[in-house]
């Protein structure tokens, strides 16, 4: 009824009086069709309306990145408004670390930490030192004039400054196995973070596999060979793009073996335990022959996606779509806007680092 009773609804409910009170049937189907009338209104409003807010400083994003920043922010009196996304590039609000299960390299945590659990504890804190925190995706911003406006379906914040930390997504390839679900090895010797899971127990002294031929492949399975039996790195052309120091890296390491021309066509569970990774089916492009690779474990380096599609060409992007950022700080091309964690950072790709730059 609050929701129903603004001048909009009275307004449309007085010109529509006369239709109703015409309406055949009883006084109860009158109240009937009145009330119906009523909530439809209030769902009406409660969908239709936007509010407007002003601040000194928005935050969109939920990883570590954003916030260490709004913690920073909030203890400074800038009363910080934060978007944390709902399902933003399918990736519930926490950001990354909500995809995972331990966490064993932030500081802090000697025995490790659950993702999700840490990413709770960063969202406490930020609340306990004063952040509005908004469960919703901002779809649009507007960073031509001050104050810059962010947009989601239901709100307008009206901000002097943003800070974008909306993270990047790692790519994932969809074949048989490779998911999350049941008959899946996702997290169960699949990773798409060598260097987050690859000092797991389950892959000590295992063979392991790398798909990918950039340089993101080529550092992890150097890092790999720390931990694994034997590295191989599996590609899908008889090239590879990353630099010649990062491939000449790799050729010289007698631990990693190279799969030209091939991709993984299935992933399959271990010999005593059918719940773990235990091998892939690899088919060879050229040849079109399907052989069987024991691994237990498999790493995707097949490059990320920053989320930035959002920003519709408003600040500078790199040609991989990352938000280019003045070395040494978190400065956008747009005085104003800043760019913290993955989404501006290529190469590390760490909750550490990306809480690094929240505080920037
Ligand atoms: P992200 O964690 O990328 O989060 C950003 C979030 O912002 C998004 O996920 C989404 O929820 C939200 N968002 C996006 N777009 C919008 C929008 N338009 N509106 C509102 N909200 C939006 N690092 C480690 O240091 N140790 C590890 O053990 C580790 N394990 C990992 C395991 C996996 C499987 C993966 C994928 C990554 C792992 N990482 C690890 C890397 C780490 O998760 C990232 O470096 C870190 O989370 C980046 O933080 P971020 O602040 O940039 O944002
Ligand atoms: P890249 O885009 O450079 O490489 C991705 C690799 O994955 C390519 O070899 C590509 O194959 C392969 N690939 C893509 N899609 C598929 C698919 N569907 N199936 C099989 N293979 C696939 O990403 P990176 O993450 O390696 O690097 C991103 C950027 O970050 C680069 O600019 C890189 O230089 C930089 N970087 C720098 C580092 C450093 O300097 N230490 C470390 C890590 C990254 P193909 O070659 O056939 O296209």
């Amino acid at each position: 009824l609050v929701t129903a009773l603004n001048p909009k609804s009275i307004t449309f409910f007085v010109a529509f009086l006369p239709q109703f009170l015409d309406t055949k049937g009883d006084f109860w189907t009158q109240m009937l069709i009145f009330e119906t009338t009523f909530i439809g209104l209030a769902f009406a409003n409660a969908m239709g309306d936007v509010q407007i807010h002003k601040t000194k400083l928005c935050i969109i994003g939920s990883g570590p990145s954003a916030h260490t920043a709004a913690v920073y922010a909030a203890r400074a009196e800038l009363k910080p408004i934060l978007f944390e996304g709902w399902m933003a590039n399918d990736i519930a609000p926490g950001g990354q670390l909500t995809t995972t299960t331990d966490v064993e390299n932030f500081p802090g945590f000697p025995d490790g930490i659950l993702g999700g659990e840490l990413m709770d504890r960063c969202r406490s804190q930020s609340l306990r030192f004063g952040t509005e925190i908004h469960t919703e995706t901002v779809s649009k911003v507007d960073f031509s004039n001050r104050p810059f406006r962010v947009f989601t379906d239901s709100r307008t914040v009206e901000a002097e400054s943003v800070i974008v930390a909306t993270g990047a997504v790692a790519k994932r390839l969809p074949f048989p196995g490779s998911g999350d679900g049941p008959d899946g090895y996702w997290n169960r010797g699949i990773s798409a973070c060598a260097v987050c899971d690859g000092a797991a127990p389950i892959f000590r002294n295992k063979p392991l596999a790398v798909i990918g031929g950039g340089d993101s492949a080529m550092e992890e399975a150097t890092f790999l060979t720390k931990y694994g039996s034997e590295v191989y790195i599996i590609h899908r052309r008889d090239t590879f793009r990353a630099s010649k120091i990062m491939q000449s890296k790799v050729m010289g390491n007698s631990k990693i073996k190279v799969i030209w021309n091939s991709v993984v066509v299935e992933a399959f569970g271990g010999g005593d335990n059918k719940r773990v990774l235990g091998g892939l089916k690899v088919k060879n492009v050229v040849t079109q022959e399907v052989s069987e690779l024991k691994v237990s474990g498999l790493f995707f380096a097949i490059g990320h996606e920053p989320a930035t599609k959002f920003l519709d060409g408003q600040l500078e992007l790199d040609s991989d779509g990352y938000i280019v950022t003045k070395p040494g700080t978190t400065k956008t091309s747009v005085e104003g806007v800043f760019a913290a964690g993955d989404v501006q950072d290529k190469k590390y790709r760490q909750a550490i680092t990306a809480a690094g730059t929240g505080t920037l």
